[in-house]
């Protein structure tokens, strides 16, 4: 592809350290991604929220002092950290932080964005919003109106994966419908997406980040370490800056926009035939678990039969592998037709 124009359409990049832990380990990461003029801001964490206690928290304050020494030193830089509180975001303005970030342990808590929203009204922040932790797009759409509402304009969304009952190998479980789902309710919201805290180790980050770019998102929050190994918090999944820049390199940018030029529409018509094909059996199907359940009722029997749904899954993995398809996304498809089921049966 033409090199000018992949780097034209190339995605926001945000990299820097999980936490910032010296004014050294800051300096040098700072130093490194300075020479790649695609990373347009550092992220670096200041206050760090810890599912379990005793951990590293973050240096605090002493830290916006270093990040302040940096700006002053690579003036087109700009830096963000993580706010979760009020104070710290009053003390974020009071060190000119270009950006924040609203974790996923905040996303979720309506008064607490409600707070940290009323403290930074009319301050021209600009403001990443993190999905929750849990798989909940009204959620997340929440904690953007609470922003909106308190007159901050400048806000993109970031998707960070969801904590479910199977991850799927991953730390944390893209879900990409929801990221898209956000962006169908809100077009103009700019949507990065952070694969470090979706993969939870290195070698998952490359190809989140492509998927991520496949499907249209705007940027890439990238965790990244001088020392990956030495590092206070994640550091299974930092990286260092020559990996990121690899990674950069190996990414494909695609055009953004869509064709609607023959041989596309051509299959999208077959797509959207299939799709009403699909409606169709489960309409059918949920009409005979209709049936059955009536029967089960007379009978005084249960709803839910072990048994019966241990081998209809094992069945229907089986036959979908033998078609070609993903093993967790029949296993998905089928928990989902099955819950149905059994709710119309109720
Ligand atoms: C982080 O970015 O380091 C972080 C704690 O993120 P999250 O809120 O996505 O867990
Ligand atoms: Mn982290």
């Amino acid at each position: 592809m033409d090199n000018s124009l992949s780097l034209r359409n190339f995605p926001t990049v945000i990299a820097g350290p999980c936490s910032i832990e010296s004014p050294d380990q800051l300096h040098t990461i700072v130093k490194e991604l300075s020479t790649d003029n695609r990373i347009k801001m550092i992220r670096c964490g200041v206050w760090k929220p810890r599912t379990r206690p005793g951990g590293f928290e973050g240096l605090g304050e002493p830290a916006l002092h270093w990040i302040d020494k940096e700006k002053k030193e690579n003036p087109s830089l700009r830096f963000c950290c993580e706010v979760g509180r009020p104070e710290h975001v009053e003390l974020c303005l009071l060190h000119n932080i270009d950006a924040v970030w609203l974790g996923a342990r905040t996303t979720v808590n309506p008064f607490l964005v409600g707070e940290i929203a009323e403290a930074m009204k009319g301050s021209g922040l600009k403001v990443m919003v993190k999905n929750p932790i849990t798989p909940d797009v009204e959620l997340w759409i929440g904690a953007i109106e609470r922003l909106i509402h308190n007159n901050i304009s400048d806000i993109a969304a970031v998707h960070r994966g969801f904590s479910t009952f199977n991850n799927l190998g991953y730390r944390n479980n893209p879900l990409w419908e929801i990221p898209i789902e956000l962006k169908r309710r809100i077009p103009e919201l700019p949507l990065y997406c952070d694969p470090s805290h979706i993969a939870g180790r290195r070698e998952l980050i490359a190809p989140v980040s492509q998927m991520a770019l496949d499907l249209n998102f705007d940027g890439l929050m990238i965790e990244c370490h001088p020392d990956p190994d030495k590092a206070l918090t994640d550091s299974q999944q930092q990286i260092t800056p020559t990996e990121l820049i690899k990674t950069l390199n190996l990414l494909t940018i695609r055009q953004r926009g869509d064709d609607t030029s023959g041989d596309i529409q051509r299959l999208r018509d077959n797509l959207d035939v299939i799709d009403v094909e699909i409606l169709k059996l489960l309409s059918q199907r949920m009409m005979l678990s209709q049936e059955i359940g009536k029967i089960k009722k007379h009978h005084n029997l249960t709803t839910y039969q072990p048994q019966r749904w241990r081998e209809v899954l094992e069945k229907q993995i089986s036959e979908g592998v033998k078609l070609g398809l993903d093993e967790n996304f029949v296993k998905e498809l089928t928990e989902k037709i099955h819950a149905e089921s059994l709710r119309m049966q109720e």
